[in-house]
C-alpha cells in the first residue's frame, strides 16, 4: 500500500468491481478495499439471486446477452419485451415520480449495454425461469419486467467479477476498512484504511465510493428510518453500516434521496440478525400474492395482490414491521402450493400445516385464532370466483366488499392441506445516500462536484423512493459503477 494508486475503490460488491474493471480500461494502478474478510466478501451483491432488470426490445436482444439459450428454450418461452419506456415508467410509478430524472434516464438507457459489457468481462446470464415465469398451457411466460439473472446468482456474480479483477492486475485487499477520506481544498487524494489494527494512508488520484447503505447499523436505522426499525432483521451483509456515506458527508458531500425510506421485505420470522450466506435470499417469502397475510389480531392488513410481486415486495416489509409484534403469517391452500417459490421449501422456515382451517388458526403462534378464522371465512366469501385465475398476468380476480381488498389472484383458502409461514421485516438496503451527477461525481453541499471523488451503488441517493422495481439494485450498481470507474480513470490521467 506504499505506492500511490490511480484509483482506490472502497467496497467489494458489484458496484465496486464494475468501477474497478471499467477504470482498468484506462489506467493500471487500481486498489479495491473490502472491509469484509474474504469468506464474507462481496457485500449485499453476494446475497442476491443475481436478478438484473434490463431493458430489451425482444428475444434477439436477449440472445446477445444469453447466447447459450437453446432452440428448445426459445420455443417454449414467451420472453415478451421490456422496453426502455416500460423500465422508465416502472421507476417513475413505484417511486411516485420522485426518482431523479437524469440518473433514471442513464440507468434505463445504459442497462442493456452495461450487461453486455459485464458479459465481456466474464459474467454469464441466464433466464429466471423458476421465479419470474410460470408455465401456462405448456409455455413459460415472463412477467414483471425481470427476465435475466447472473449465472450462479449473487455468489456467481461476485466470483466472476473478482476473478476478472484479479486477472487484469487489480489489487484487492480484504479486511481493509476505509475510515476517512484524505482531502484538501483541491479535492480528494486518497483514503485512510484500518487493517490488522493499524491505520495507514493510501494515496490515490481518485476514489470511488461503493461501500453500500446503512441498513446494518441499528442506531442509524432508528435515527433515519424511524421507531422500531432497529427491530428489523438485516437480509444481507453486516458490513454496510453507513461509514462510507459518513466519510463523504464529513468532507462536505451532499446527502440526497429518501433518507427515511428503504427496501424491506417479508422475511423468515426467526432468521438471524444478519444475512447468512449459506441461506442467501431464501429467508424471503415472496409468494404472498397467491395467499393472504394475517397479523396478530387475526386480520388482513394489506392488498397482497395489488401488483406483481416485483412491484410490491420491497415495500411490504415496512407494512409488516408496522403490525403488532412486527410479524405476520402467510397462508396458502393446496390449490396454490405448487406456485410457491423454492424459498418456501428450505429447512430454516417457521411453518405450520393443518387439514382444517380451525386446526390451522390454532397453530399460528401469537395470533387471535378466533379472529383469524372469521377473517379467512370473510375473505373466502368475498372472492370473485367467476373471474379465472392466471398467475402470469394481473388477472383481476379480486375480492368484493372487504375493507382491505385483494385486487388480483384471489383464490379461496378452502382445500387442505393448509400451510402457513411466519414472517417479519427484513431490511435489504437504505434509499438515502450521496448526491451524484450523471458522471458519478459526488456533489458537495455547495452544488459542485468534489474533485477526485465518485460514487456508485447502494450508497447513492435520489434514485429509489418508497419502493423499488425488483432487480434494479444490481443494474444500478453496474451502470453507475462502470461510469464512476471510467470517469475517475479519465480524471486520474489529468490529476497530479
Ligand atoms: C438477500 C438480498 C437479495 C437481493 N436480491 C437482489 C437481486 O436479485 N437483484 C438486485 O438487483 N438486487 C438485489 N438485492 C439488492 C442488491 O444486493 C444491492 O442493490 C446491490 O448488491 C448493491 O451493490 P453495492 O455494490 O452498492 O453494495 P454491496 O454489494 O453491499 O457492496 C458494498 C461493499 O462495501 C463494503 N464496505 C462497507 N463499508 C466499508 C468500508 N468502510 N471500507 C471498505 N469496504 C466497505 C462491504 O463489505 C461490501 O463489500 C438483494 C439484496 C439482498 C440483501
Amino acid at each position: 500500500m506504499s505506492q500511490e494508486y490511480d484509483l482506490v475503490v472502497v467496497g467489494g460488491g458489484n458496484a465496486a468491481f464494475c468501477a474497478a474493471l471499467s477504470a482498468r480500461e484506462t489506467c493500471s494502478r487500481i486498489l479495491v478495499l473490502e472491509r469484509a474478510p474474504l469468506e464474507e466478501a462481496g457485500g449485499n451483491s453476494r446475497f442476491t439471486a443475481g436478478a438484473m432488470r434490463v431493458a430489451y426490445s425482444g428475444v434477439e436482444d436477449l440472445k446477445r446477452l444469453m447466447p447459450d439459450l437453446t432452440d428448445e428454450e426459445l420455443a417454449r418461452t414467451d420472453f415478451g419485451t421490456y422496453t426502455e419506456a416500460q423500465f422508465f415508467d416502472d421507476l417513475g410509478r413505484v417511486t411516485q415520480y420522485r426518482c431523479d430524472p437524469d440518473l433514471t434516464e442513464v440507468l434505463v438507457k445504459k442497462s442493456f449495454d452495461t450487461l453486455l459489457w459485464m458479459r465481456s468481462k466474464g459474467v454469464r446470464f441466464v433466464p429466471i425461469y423458476g421465479r419470474q415465469a410460470f408455465k401456462v398451457d405448456g409455455k413459460f411466460k415472463f412477467w414483471g419486467g425481470l427476465t435475466v439473472e447472473s449465472w450462479g446468482g449473487g455468489p456467481g456474480l461476485v466470483d466472476a467479477l473478482a476473478k476478472a479483477a484479479n486477472h487484469c492486475g487489480i489489487d484487492i485487499l480484504y479486511s481493509a476498512r476505509a475510515t476517512a477520506l484524505i482531502h484538501d481544498d483541491d479535492g480528494v487524494h486518497g483514503v485512510q484504511v484500518k487493517r490488522e489494527g493499524k491505520t495507514v494512508d493510501v494515496l490515490a488520484k481518485c476514489v470511488v465510493l461503493a461501500g453500500g447503505g446503512f441498513q446494518a447499523n441499528p442506531e442509524w436505522r432508528a435515527r433515519y428510518l424511524g421507531p422500531n426499525w432497529e427491530l428489523a432483521k438485516v437480509r444481507g451483509t453486516r458490513f454496510n453500516t453507513g461509514d462510507v456515506i459518513k466519510m463523504a458527508l464529513d468532507i462536505g458531500a451532499a446527502p440526497t434521496g429518501n433518507w427515511s425510506g428503504c427496501h424491506a421485505v417479508g422475511w423468515e420470522r426467526n432468521a438471524p440478525e444478519f444475512g447468512d450466506l449459506a441461506v442467501g435470499d431464501a429467508f424471503q417469502k415472496h409468494s404472498y400474492p397467491f395467499g393472504i397475510m394475517l397479523n396478530a389480531e387475526g386480520r388482513r392488513f394489506v392488498d397482497e395482490g395489488a401488483d406483481f410481486r416485483n412491484y410490491t415486495y420491497a415495500k411490504y416489509g415496512r407494512v409488516i414491521l408496522a403490525q403488532s409484534g412486527q410479524f405476520a403469517w402467510q397462508i396458502f391452500d393446496r390449490k396454490v402450493a405448487h406456485l410457491l417459490r423454492d424459498e418456501y421449501r428450505i429447512k430454516q422456515v417457521t411453518k405450520v400445516c393443518a387439514r382444517t382451517l380451525e386446526e390451522l388458526v390454532g397453530k399460528l403462534d401469537d395470533v387471535d385464532a378466533a379472529a383469524a378464522l372469521g377473517e379467512i371465512q370473510r375473505y373466502n366469501a368475498a372472492v370473485r370466483k367467476e373471474i379465472p385465475f392466471n398467475p402470469n398476468v394481473k388477472d383481476g380476480r379480486s375480492t368484493s366488499g372487504l375493507a382491505v381488498p385483494k385486487s388480483n389472484w384471489a383464490n379461496t383458502i378452502d382445500e387442505p392441506p393448509f400451510e402457513a409461514y411466519a414472517v417479519t421485516c427484513g431490511i435489504t438496503f437504505t434509499f438515502g445516500g450521496l448526491r451524484i451527477n450523471t458522471e458519478s461525481q459526488v456533489i458537495s453541499t455547495d452544488g459542485e462536484p468534489i474533485p477526485g471523488l465518485y460514487a456508485a451503488g447502494e450508497l447513492v441517493g435520489g434514485i429509489f423512493y418508497f419502493n423499488y422495481p425488483g432487480g434494479s439494485g444490481l443494474t444500478n450498481g453496474a451502470v453507475f459503477g462502470r461510469i464512476a470507474g471510467a470517469s475517475a480513470a479519465r480524471a486520474a490521467l489529468g490529476r497530479r
